[in-house]
């Protein structure tokens, strides 16, 4: 018997699964996924948004600017790349600048510190390669990018070493109950019981909610497109420069990764497949657009890799957070669009607040270590810093991954991991491998080869992202043992 069950290891159920561990509690952490982060988490813009445009008075104002100032805290304990670069609104024609005052008022209101409206000539200095027709901006100090997927699988590492229990591969597909009480779920894996169930399940959400009885609230899959470019387009990218917002999105931006691509989107269009993660001719023609429309001179060369993320759109337009009144022993968490990834230390302790105040005991564990090392990365290291590592393990000298300069001492490193790299897919968000100009053709093989040796099972059992992804299909070629 647990005493929370958390449902889904996104950014989201991450952070609760941590923020829970600080206290004398039984917790299990379930994913259907074979790695952490699977969902919208792994596929998103990667904004620490400041919280400028979310409505006041919202939760997702609220959250936005509560979870904003976690993250130095946050992203220092957990060993996560985080840069708190700034990001601007850019408005590129007359009627902008009453959608930048508008922006910037309720910025004021939602308490969003360090906005500032600049002029175009202001804004065309630090950004020189944007549009002519730049008529002046929003800048907001306290935005930042971040690895969304690092974030997330730190938290739910440390949440692990904390004792945490983690089931990947594990679908809740129902409910336990005892009256009108919810103590526990049923799972392809069999039945696990708990006194609380939070459901932190993304996109999937209302299907859970709906079999818990609690009808009316419906997510649609609103899908955004991307293209990532190659890092020489960092030289003509500074800034996080989002366009004036739409309606339904925050529209196109230019802006740069943390790991020093460009990366151009989203686009915002509502679907009903919760698995479409198809890129479309129409969609990313949209991005290249929009992205145009700030940046004329952005080059299409620059373009290695195109991918799409789901946002969850919640019916209320708003994060529902709630403990239903109908159903006993459940929360919910519910729409958590952007933004959530931005929000989702200060959801986790509100979460913990609601379950303590719901009744949860919340005794502090003395032995509590927030603090989690990640491997070294060693393209980030200076000169003499590598040598150390590799006359400590030679394996640091043998790189595998020639475009994100890859060793293979790090890709062992995230196989032995507290949550181990199992899939292709894991191992590249882990270690970055796959992920350069090349995406992965030099690698790939190499890269199956230390994976089957760590894990001592056959390259054809090893997978892209579990299930039936297999990535070797049959030897083609004998290999003298
Ligand atoms: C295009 C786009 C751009 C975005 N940009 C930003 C941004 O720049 N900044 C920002 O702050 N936010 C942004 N967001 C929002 C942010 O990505 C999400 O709010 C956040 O990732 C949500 O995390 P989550 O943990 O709630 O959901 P998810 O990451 O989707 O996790 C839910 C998990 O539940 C699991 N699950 C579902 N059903 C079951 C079940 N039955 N049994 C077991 N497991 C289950 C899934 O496998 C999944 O891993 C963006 C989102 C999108 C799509």
């Amino acid at each position: 018997m647990y005493d929370v069950i958390i449902v889904g290891a996104g950014v989201v159920g991450a952070h609760i699964a941590r923020t829970l561990a600080r206290y004398q509690l039984d917790i299990l952490l379930l994913d259907k996924a074979s790695d952490v982060g699977e969902g919208t988490t792994k596929a998103n813009t990667a904004i620490v948004h400041a919280g400028y445009d979310a409505k006041p008075g919202s939760n997702k104002a609220r959250f936005n600017l509560a979870g904003n100032a976690m993250f130095d805290t946050v992203c220092r304990e957990l060993d996560v790349e985080f840069d708190r670069c700034g990001s601007y609104v850019v408005g590129v024609s007359e009627e902008a600048r009453a959608t930048l005052e508008d922006l910037y008022r309720r910025g004021l209101e939602n308490g969003t510190p360090g906005l500032e409206l600049i002029s175009g000539e202001e804004m065309r200095r630090r950004e020189p390669g944007l549009t002519e027709d730049t008529v002046g901006a929003l800048y907001a100090a306290t935005g930042g990018i971040v690895d969304p997927f690092a974030l997330c699988y730190a938290a739910a590492e440390n949440a692990v070493a904390n004792g945490v229990e983690l089931r990947l591969e594990t679908e809740v597909q129902g409910f336990i109950w005892e009256g009108d009480a919810i103590v526990g779920v049923e799972t392809n894996r069999g039945p696990f019981r708990s006194r609380w169930v939070v459901i932190a399940a993304g996109l999937w959400v209302d299907d859970l909610m709906h079999e818990a009885g609690l009808e009316g609230f419906t997510i649609t899959p609103r899908k955004g497109e991307y293209f990532v470019l190659d890092r020489e387009a960092k030289t003509a990218v500074q800034n996080v420069l989002f366009p004036c917002p739409t309606p339904v999105s925050k529209g196109i931006l230019v802006t740069p990764t943390i790991h020093g691509n460009v990366m151009l989107g989203p686009t915002a269009e509502d679907i009903e497949d919760k698995e479409n993660l198809s890129t479309t001719a129409a969609g990313l023609n949209e991005v290249m657009t929009g992205a145009l429309r700030l940046m004329p001179q952005l080059d299409a060369r620059w373009i290695i890799r195109s991918f799409t993320g789901l946002r969850a759109a919640g019916s209320t337009g708003d994060f529902l957070i709630e403990i239903p009144d109908e159903v006993q022993g459940l929360l919910v968490l519910a729409g958590i669009e952007s933004p959530g990834l931005t929000a989702s230390p200060a959801i986790a302790e509100h979460v913990a607040a609601m379950l303590g105040e719901a009744g949860l005991p919340l005794v502090e564990r003395p032995d509590f270590n927030p603090i989690r090392h990640g491997t070294p990365r060693f393209s980030l290291l200076s000169r003499e810093e590598q040598e150390a590592l590799i006359a400590q393990d030679p394996r640091y000298g043998r790189i595998v991954c020639r475009c994100e300069t890859v060793t293979e001492a790090e890709i062992v490193a995230a196989c032995h991991a507290p949550i181990p790299a199992r899939t292709y897919d894991a191992m590249k968000r882990r270690t970055r491998i796959g992920t350069g100009r090349c995406q992965g053709a030099f690698d790939t093989p190499l890269v199956l080869e230390i994976m089957a040796r760590e894990y001592g099972v056959s390259p054809l059992e090893l997978t892209q992202k579990g299930g039936a992804s297999h990535m070797v299909v049959r030897r083609t070629k004998e290999v003298a043992e």
